[in-house]
């Protein structure tokens, strides 16, 4: 509101301004207190002023006289003020309250409750340091200056408020307030700044279009990418700034839909002067004010070149991966995995898709993969579980898996490594540490392992169980006869002989040279006799074939039954030793039980 001409204009326009928003509301709103109303209260507040002004008119002082033909058409005047929002009063020569409108009553009445007099001195209404810097405003608009100033009122709230001189016929007989209530515009453009100052420090480039694709708004990081300056862009057309063709294919179809009321989101490659080949993200952004159809479109362009960079090498290290890398949803169906995964079970990736990771688990391994899966969906963490899986060929691979949960996406992300060749290499070290190479009967050290296990176990649970130990007949002989190769094959065909003889439960081990010893668990003397018997004759019977002829061997065996003394394996081992020295004393081929 600039008020550079006179009072009664600047009120018509009020006026007019008020009558037009009256028509508005009573558009919006049927019940709102309609103008009418409101102008024949305004002419009873009219007729109280006059009634209060009438007791300074008898004072016959020549500046109220003024005034009085001042106010010769106070009742038009009254009702123009009374129609506005804005606060409006005026202030005679003597800085003396004239006159003042509905709204500036109001105000001081709620704001201090003060009721406005006319007559008033600042002082009476205003508070003391603001009525000073008033009073100093008015003397200086009385010498005919206009004047503009923000201040904050004793409400709290901003005013924006023009203080002018009021003239008849040329002569200044008060002065004019007019102040506007701006706190909402105020906190609007606190607002605006703050917005500013986000778009002028983002790292991203915003710039405002208008319909014609001319740049209106771009921030300092727009014009750096570009490397140009503000008044180079602003009015500009886009289409410059990209090349008319590169813009055609680009960014007009874009643009078209972001004008139809779409916000528009894509990724693509651009080429900056400085940065050179840059990875963006772009939106379109429409911008409505009050108009139904968009007016303006808001760029912002994200760099995400490093993003994508990293998304890629990501992308790579997932590719030439050798483990087996992948994502299964809690449903245990696999959503990604890498080639590695087609290049140690030789499934195709559309082919697992379709599968859990269940269905590819070994059926003897399913009941410890299904337990480690329930610990995964309570959001544990698994690392180095192992189990086998089929691959598409039949055959079966050693897998060890570290997954990670995340409930959240409710998936597993797993590394899986193939470990078929560890697990045969640990497989081979086992049986070479605990059999004898030569008849793969157990070794000394791992049956004296097992035996002292069966101990316990048969000590515990009062089990009978008897200890054999068995050796060749003459073996050096046949050595001495036929060669060592014939003298091997006796121990092997042996070691045969007596696995088929005993039980799978029970233990054979060889003890060294032509030595060997038995543990069977669970069994009587009498079945014991019967076993070492059969033994006997079993042996009895093998035929080695050799250059010459076909031999055969006859063994002596010890044995001793285990009793509630035996608190470790040696006394057993010791006794089954006398037994079988005493067969070998009473003539060989033969059972001895000590
Ligand atoms: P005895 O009836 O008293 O047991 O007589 P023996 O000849 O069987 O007993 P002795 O202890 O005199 O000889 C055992 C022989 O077994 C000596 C050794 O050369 C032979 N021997 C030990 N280990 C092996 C082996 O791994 N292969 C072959 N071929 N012979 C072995
Ligand atoms: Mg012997
Ligand atoms: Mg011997």
């Amino acid at each position: 509101m600039v008020i550079s001409f006179s009072v009664t204009q600047v009120m018509l326009s009020l006026f007019h301004a008020k009558v037009e928003k009256e028509r508005t509301m009573k558009k919006q709103s049927p019940t709102s207190q309609s103008l009418q109303d409101q102008l024949a209260q305004a002419h009873e507040r009219i007729a109280q002023l006059e009634a209060s002004l009438q007791p300074l008119r008898q004072q016959d002082n020549l500046e109220y006289r003024i005034q009085a033909t001042l106010l010769e058409d106070i009742g038009s005047l009254l009702s123009l003020i009374n129609s506005s929002e804005d606060i409006i009063w005026f202030m005679d020569r003597n800085k003396r309250m004239l006159l003042a409108n509905e709204a500036t009553l109001h105000s001081f009445k709620k704001g201090q409750d003060i009721e406005i007099e006319p007559g008033m001195l600042t002082t009476d209404f205003l508070p003391e340091e603001l009525a000073q810097y008033y009073d100093k405003i008015f003397e200086s608009a009385l010498t005919g200056k206009t004047l503009r100033l923000n201040h904050t009122g004793a409400d709290k709230k901003e005013y924006s408020a023009t203080i002018q001189p009021v003239k008849k016929d040329d002569e200044i007989i008060g002065v004019s307030v007019f102040a506007r209530d701006i706190t909402q515009i105020h906190h609007l453009q606190e607002e605006l700044r703050f917005y500013e100052q986000i778009i002028a420090s983002t790292p991203n480039l915003v710039a405002l279009l208008d319909k014609n694709y001319n740049y209106q708004i771009v921030n300092d990081a727009y014009l750096k990418a570009f490397d140009k300056k503000r008044e180079d862009l602003l009015g500009t057309n886009l289409r410059h700034l990209m090349g008319e063709e590169h813009f055609t294919q680009h960014a007009a179809p874009h643009l078209k839909k972001a004008f139809s009321g779409k916000v528009v989101y894509f990724d693509t490659w651009i080429n900056l002067p400085n940065a050179g080949r840059r990875f963006v993200s772009i939106t379109y952004h429409p911008v409505r004010n009050q108009e139904v159809t968009p007016q303006h479109i808001a760029i912002n362009l994200q760099d995400i070149t490093d993003l994508k960079e990293a998304e890629s090498d990501r992308q790579r290290i997932f590719e030439v991966s050798l483990d087996m890398l992948c994502v299964f949803g809690f449903d245990g169906h696999f959503k990604d995995l890498n080639p590695a995964w087609t290049r140690t079970l030789g499934w195709a990736k559309e082919e697992l898709i379709k599968k859990s990771w269940m269905d590819i688990a070994h059926p003897e391994d399913q009941l410890s993969s299904d337990a480690t899966f329930e610990h995964l969906l309570n959001g544990e963490s698994i690392i180095g579980f192992e189990n086998r899986c089929l691959c598409k060929d039949g055959s079966v691979k050693w897998l060890a898996w570290s997954s990670y949960p995340d409930p959240e996406k409710q998936q597993v992300f797993s590394t899986v490594r193939d470990i078929t060749n560890r697990k045969r290499m640990e497989e081979e070290l086992l049986l070479l540490a605990t059999t004898d190479p030569l008849t793969g009967a157990s070794n000394r050290r791992h049956f004296i392992e097992q035996a002292t296990f069966e101990l316990q176990r048969s000590r515990r649970y009062g089990s009978q169980m008897a200890i054999i130990m068995l050796d060749i007949d003459h073996f050096k002989k046949i050595n001495d006869n036929y060669g060592h190769s014939v003298g091997d094959e006796v121990l092997k065909r042996l070691v045969d002989c007596c696995h088929q003889e005993l039980r799978t439960t029970d233990i054979f081990g060889r003890f060294g040279g032509e030595e060997f010893a038995a543990i069977l668990v669970e069994t009587d003397k009498k079945s014991t006799i019967k076993i070492c018997e059969r033994l006997l004759q079993e042996i009895a019977k093998l035929r080695i074939r050799t250059a010459q002829e076909h031999v055969s061997v006859t063994v002596s065996l010890g044995f001793t039954m285990h009793s509630a003394d035996d608190v470790s394996i040696d006394p057993l081992l010791k006794r089954a030793d006398d037994a079988l020295y005493k067969a070998k004393n009473f003539g060989r081929n033969q059972i001895v039980c000590l």
